[in-house]
């Protein structure tokens, strides 16, 4: 590792910050359309898709729902509501589809790949996500990642979500040798991602390419519009 640097730990989110999400989730939803015979998936049928997905996802980091729950529910909420009749059985396997087909869409952030493997050597680098194991991990074999990432934490083998403060104390388990202010929260969630780090107490970074508005009540260290920007952070190439 390269001495001199801010920051010696990065912790990646994976989803919507190295990967993009919304044209993996996109492709991956068709082709369950495609597969189930389910008519066509317009963009808007997906932009409308996309806000019941979100809404749960903020209800299970509220505590209000749980992640098997949700998989299946914001399916059948969308379904129903574009009033396309299925039942909850098929929902299960549309789901399990989807979740594998989700895994095979790789689309890189801001030449994320690069980046990562600029870094690699100089900091380490674990992924930090709350997504489903089985996709996850073929994600990460898919893209490269697990060859240039130093290791992962899933929410689903680490037994927590983000922003739970149980998931980040799996990762000081898992790295006993750092201190608290040697780890770099990177994500594009506040409610994941930011709360989570404010919690743990660690340094966070916020990734906002479309410049939403903040929450007043997080701390936020750092705020970028490109991932480019996380060299300069750490203090590497200045
Ligand atoms: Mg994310």
């Amino acid at each position: 590792m390269r001495d001199g640097l801010k920051y010696k730990v990065l912790l990646w989110d994976i989803d919507g910050t190295i990967l993009n999400f919304k044209a993996a989730e996109k492709e991956a939803i068709r082709m369950g359309f495609r597969n189930y015979h389910l008519g066509e998936c317009t963009d808007e049928m997906i932009a409308r898709y996309s806000v019941i997905n979100d809404r749960y996802w903020r209800e299970m980091e509220l505590g209000r729902t749980t992640k098997e729950a949700l998989l299946i529910d914001r399916f059948m909420e969308f379904f129903e509501k574009e009033g396309i009749r299925i039942t909850r059985d098929t929902v299960v396997s549309f789901n399990d589809d989807y979740q594998l087909d989700l895994g095979e869409t790789i689309v890189f952030n801001d030449g994320a790949d690069e980046l990562l493997r600029d870094l690699k050597g100089k900091v380490l680098q674990y992924a930090v996500t709350n997504g489903n194991k089985v996709t996850q991990e073929k994600k990460f074999a898919r893209s490269g990642l697990l060859k240039i990432l130093d290791g992962a934490f899933i929410s689903e083998e680490v037994g927590a979500e983000k922003p739970r403060p149980e998931f980040f104390e799996a990762v000081f388990r898992a790295l006993p040798e750092f201190k608290k202010e040697e780890f770099l929260v990177i994500g594009d969630s506040l409610t994941a991602d930011m709360l989570g780090a404010n919690n743990a107490h660690l340094a966070c970074c916020w990734y906002n390419p479309k410049e939403r508005a903040g929450m007043e009540e997080l701390r936020i260290d750092y705020e970028i519009r490109s991932l480019r920007e996380i060299p300069g952070i750490i203090g590497e190439g200045n």
